[in-house]
């Protein structure tokens, strides 16, 4: 099993990967940057290459790249949409640079421009990046939980953005667990996965899915909230996530965890619950 947590860059981006090894981790997630503003620090030479030496010494693979919070792919704002397109390409030639394999990005929200509006504003900025910036980088589209507005929600929405980027083996899709199963997309029993993943087969195609977000959910099924619970603590549940992890098309995949951190769990108390709930499923 390919598992791992988001991992924090602090100090250097090169102390992501000795982190990892410390949880146990042989995939993790990183920003690449500050994800909470607009500006950013370019990568030292130095720095760039520690990363790359430390990720070939470690056997871990692959590594993630997280697109920072504040773009906006489907913005009507003129300055947002092209500050995000900007950073999207900036992110792009990063992981370039640290030869990230793939880098996940949110969809956006239309502001109440409409799904239309949306659809044409995330279409071409990522074709327009992804013409701009020579990379073998795989851009990850997450579906989203469905807050008002939100874009890539439904399967058959991000079937069409994918269908609608020229550069198509440039483009794949991160799947979360928590925002499938705010949207709608029942996840508690196998045959509830089974039904989830046929859908998306038959809508996007399995073998789009890159990476597995694996967070369970505080609220419900369709509440088209995004709040993110501990494995097993959530609404999905202890027997959901044994039945998420027994699917052998799931877990051919690698699981990152964006768990929170509090009082009641950490990092590797959630790593543990999953690698128990993996191994109980058989
Ligand atoms: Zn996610
Ligand atoms: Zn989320």
């Amino acid at each position: 099993m390919r598992l791992g947590v988001h991992i924090s860059i602090a100090g250097s981006i090169d102390l992501s990967v000795d982190r990892a090894l410390e949880k146990n981790c042989n995939t993790f997630q990183i920003f690449t940057r500050n994800p909470r503003g607009w500006s950013h620090k370019n990568l030292s030479v130095d720095e760039i290459k520690r990363f790359k030496e430390k990720v070939v010494e470690s056997n871990i693979s692959p590594i993630f790249s997280h697109m920072p919070y504040l773009p906006n792919l489907a913005s009507p704002k003129e300055d947002v949409y092209s500050n995000s397109k900007r950073v999207l390409k900036i992110e792009l030639s990063r992981c370039r640079s640290l030869e990230i394999p793939y880098l996940v990005t949110h969809l956006g929200s239309h502001l109440g421009r409409g799904k239309i509006f949306g659809f044409n504003r995330v279409i071409s900025a990522i074709n327009e990046a992804l013409r701009e910036v020579d990379s073998n980088t795989v851009l990850l589209l997450e579906n989203t939980a469905g807050s008002k507005n939100s874009m890539g929600t439904n399967f058959d929405d991000i079937a069409h953005l994918l269908n609608e980027i020229k550069e198509n083996d440039r483009v794949g899709v991160c799947f979360d667990t928590c925002h499938a199963y705010a949207a709608g997309y029942d996840l508690k029993t196998n045959s509830a996965i089974e039904r989830t993943l046929q859908i998306f087969d038959k809508e996007i195609g399995l073998e789009r899915i890159k990476v597995i977000h694996l967070n369970d959910s505080k609220r419900g099924l369709s509440s088209k909230m995004d709040r993110h619970e501990h494995i097993g603590m959530g609404m999905i549940g202890k027997s959901g996530f044994n039945a998420i992890l027994s699917n052998s098309m799931i877990r051919r995949l690698p699981l990152i965890l964006e768990t929170p951190i509090d009082s009641r769990r950490d990092d590797l108390g959630n790593l543990k619950v999953v690698r128990s709930l993996a191994g109980s499923s058989g």
